[in-house]
């Protein structure tokens, strides 16, 4: 078990996971939690990363870090998304391992399922069918990324584990319209659309599409919760079990911003997957629930939007 003193390598923690992990860790008391700087370490150079292992030794890892981005961005920059994944956590496991790290965490994402899975959507329906071309590049990374895990585990017996988040939001979250997952690009459209007194806000696609939201600072928690917890190959979705349409989205959005203007949608854009929910029976089996509703979630995001982000995106 992973103890208040163990050495914890929060793999990202600038990103919107591993800072959440950071926040979350610290408040809970453990006391030796290992970052490293990207001025300082590039993850992609993998001498960097063996040297950096044999001098700080961690016990335990979770692997948040990745370039990750929404829809556009996946389009944008495949290479990013398909080669820094891969290099990335492929030096962290393989030294994670070599090192003598007694657990680690991977964290996928819920764009690994095929485009078409029934939903919600079961662990075991990883690898059955087309992946959604908008974000492959990503999501072929990321199976890669399961697969070494359960390799590890299979060939050396060796405690990797993977979770699958669901769409997240909340506290840190990049706001850059271009690159941005659709929750923070709302707010943030309908911030300054409020401010600048503009008369119609454009959400992108139809509307129609269902997405599932999950606040980070559960999912730190679940993260904590399975590394203490949990122990198999199996890969292991979380998320809320609750989905809403992306037009249901943003006239929630439009409410907690105090929006008084319209809603326009540019079906020029992708939708994307039309549906994504995950079936989180296996995580609810063990014990572990999101706690945080999507609108108080939301609504702390909005908050420290206003205070802290802006101008940052
Ligand atoms: P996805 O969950 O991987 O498809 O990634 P996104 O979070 O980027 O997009 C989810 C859905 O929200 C897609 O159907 C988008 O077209 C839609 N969407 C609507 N408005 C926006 C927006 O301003 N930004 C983004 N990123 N997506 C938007």
């Amino acid at each position: 078990m992973m103890q208040r003193h163990s050495r914890i390598y929060i793999a990202g923690h600038r990103g919107l996971v591993g800072a959440a992990l950071y926040r979350y860790l610290s408040q809970q008391g453990y006391t030796c939690l290992l970052t490293t700087p990207r001025a300082e370490l590039d993850l992609r150079w993998e001498p960097a990363v063996r040297d950096w292992f044999d001098q700080h030794q961690p016990e335990y890892v979770f692997l948040a870090a990745a370039k990750v981005g929404g829809i556009l961005a996946n389009a944008t920059y495949p290479v990013d998304f398909l080669q820094d994944n891969l290099q990335i956590q492929t030096n962290i496991i393989y030294h994670s391992y070599r090192t003598g790290v007694k657990k680690l965490l991977f964290l996928g994402s819920s764009c690994i399922y095929p485009k078409f899975a029934p939903q919600p959507i079961k662990e075991e329906y990883l690898l059955t069918g087309a992946l959604e071309p908008t974000n492959e590049w990503y999501a072929i990374a990321k199976i890669s990324g399961i697969k070494l895990c359960q390799a590890y585990r299979q060939q050396y017996g060796w405690s990797a584990i993977c979770a699958m988040p669901t769409n997240l939001y909340g506290i840190g979250d990049h706001f850059d319209l271009k690159t941005s997952h659709v929750l923070p690009a709302l707010l943030r459209k309908f911030h300054e659309a409020k401010i600048r007194q503009e008369p119609s806000v454009t959400v992108w696609g139809t509307g129609t599409p269902r997405r599932e939201f999950l606040y980070v600072d559960d999912l730190a928690d679940a993260c904590v919760f399975l590394m203490q917890h949990y122990d198999a190959a199996e890969i292991i979705n979380v998320g809320t079990g609750t989905d809403l349409s992306i037009g249901e989205l943003a006239h929630l959005i439009q409410k907690i911003t105090e929006y008084a203007g319209e809603i326009i949608y540019d079906s020029s854009k992708p939708d994307g997957t039309p549906r994504k929910l995950l079936d989180v029976s296996r995580l609810h089996g063990l014990g572990w629930q999101a706690r945080t509703p999507l609108a108080l979630g939301i609504q702390k995001t909005y908050e420290w939007y206003v205070t802290y982000a802006q101008g940052n995106p």
